[in-house]
């Protein structure tokens, strides 16, 4: 049989699953709030424009408010200043937004510690369990994180020191930005890096790395305690806003059930 048609008859059988790794969007999803004097994104909103009225009887649609960085949304290259020369969001090519993925579950760290750094060698000590992370795939890493998504102010996490959530250590950024074959790093939080992560040297050493090294950030993914360590496939649909440093998308990951 064609290769898509095994896969239609897999998906329709149940063979192969369908997880959803995307946040719902509403006006209510948590958005990244950085300290004065910086800007900030605005959150999602609807706007109405008809809804079987005197403004259009027959049809209901809405305008939409959006930043390319809110919800489940991913980095592109040129989001960063390293990577200013690098993809912009309409420009990364279609083999990576259908991608294998590693799957990290580091919950139980973060659980006990909401600061938790992954270092090179929690990864290593993953692949000498599993094997080596994906080419040309994701990492996502798992931190039990998406339960608190529907709150802002736990999803953030912040005091007066700034935000506590979990993320990389800067010589883990480095090493995922230029000796990991992964196209990107797939995390539950606001973004790829840790809350702590203003502190560092190079601070946001995800964004400053992995963008500079033309490679992507996914963030505020839900769902990956369904996926297993290795095997599932995940498809990424942001929309290709020209000179885009991002988008919203939607994030699929397919597995395989037996
Ligand atoms: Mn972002």
């Amino acid at each position: 049989m064609p290769l898509l048609a095994d896969l239609h008859a897999a998906l329709n059988q149940g063979a192969i699953e369908i997880i959803d790794l995307t946040a719902p969007l509403v006006a209510t999803t948590p958005i990244l709030q950085l300290p004065e004097p910086f800007a900030n994104t605005i959150g999602f909103q609807l706007e109405e424009i008809s809804r079987y009225d005197d403004r259009g009887p027959n049809w209901y649609w809405n305008n939409i408010h959006t930043g390319e960085h809110t919800g489940t949304h991913l980095d592109a290259p040129v989001h960063w200043i390293t990577g200013r020369d690098g993809r912009d969001v309409s420009q990364v090519p279609l083999t990576q937004l259908i991608a294998p993925a590693a799957v990290l579950d580091f919950s139980t760290e973060a659980a006990a510690d909401p600061d938790f750094l992954v270092e090179v060698d929690h990864i290593k000590a993953w692949e000498a369990e599993h094997g080596p992370l994906p080419e040309g795939g994701w990492l996502l890493c798992r931190t039990g994180w998406d339960a608190r998504s529907s709150d802002q102010d736990t999803f953030l996490n912040a005091d007066e020191n700034g935000p506590h959530t979990p993320g990389f250590s800067v010589d883990c950024a480095r090493w995922l930005a230029t000796e990991a074959p992964i196209i990107g790093l797939g995390v539950e939080t606001v973004g790829t890096d840790a809350g702590a992560a203003h502190t560092f040297d190079p601070a946001f050493p995800c964004h400053q790395l992995l963008l500079g090294a033309n490679k992507y950030g996914l963030t505020q993914l839900q769902n990956l305690a369904q996926l297993p360590p290795t095997g599932a496939l995940v498809i990424t649909t942001p929309l290709p806003i020209v000179g885009g440093s991002g988008s919203p998308a939607r994030a699929l990951a397919l597995v395989e059930r037996s």
